[in-house]
C-alpha cells in the first residue's frame, strides 16, 4: 500500500515538475522579450526551454526527469533533476553541470530547489550537481 503510495506521488511529482519548468522558461522568455536581449545563458546558465545538463531544446517529445522530496515546506521543496529523455538515453551527449561546468554522470544529477510562489508558479532554482555539490 505504501509502495503504491510512493509510485503515485512520483508520477505525479514528475509531472508538476515537468509543467514547473516549462512555466520557468516561459517566464525567462517574456522577461528577455521585453528587454530585447538575445537569448544567452541566463542568471542560473540555464537556456531558456532546454535541458538544464545537455542544452537539448525541449519540445513535445522529450520531457525531463526529475524526483521532487515530498514533506518539509510546501514552498521550497528538495529536487533532483536527472536531465531529459535525450541526454538520459543517448550518453554520446555531453551532460554539463550548469554551476561548476564539470560534466555529470548519467547516474549523476543537478540538485535544486523547487519554490512555490503566490499565484501558484513555480520556480526552479539549481544549486549544484552530484560532482560540486557533494556533502
Ligand atoms: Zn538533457
Ligand atoms: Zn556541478
Amino acid at each position: 500500500m505504501s509502495l503504491f503510495f510512493t509510485i503515485i506521488l512520483c508520477a505525479a511529482a514528475v509531472i508538476l515538475f515537468y509543467y514547473a519548468f516549462a512555466g520557468f522558461f516561459n517566464s525567462q522568455r517574456k522577461k528577455k522579450s521585453k528587454k530585447s536581449q538575445p537569448a544567452t545563458d541566463s542568471v542560473d546558465g540555464i537556456l531558456s526551454g532546454c535541458c538544464p545538463l545537455c542544452k537539448t531544446p525541449l519540445t513535445g517529445s522529450s520531457k525531463m526527469i526529475s524526483v521532487i522530496f515530498q514533506g518539509g515546506d510546501p514552498a521550497d521543496r528538495l529536487c533532483h533533476i536527472k536531465g531529459c529523455t535525450f541526454c538520459l538515453e543517448d550518453s554520446s551527449l555531453k551532460r554539463i553541470c550548469p554551476v561548476c561546468r564539470k560534466q555529470v554522470p548519467v547516474t549523476g544529477y543537478l540538485i535544486s530547489h523547487l519554490f512555490l510562489r503566490k499565484g501558484n508558479k513555480h520556480h526552479v532554482h539549481i544549486v549544484g550537481c552530484t560532482e560540486c555539490h557533494k556533502k
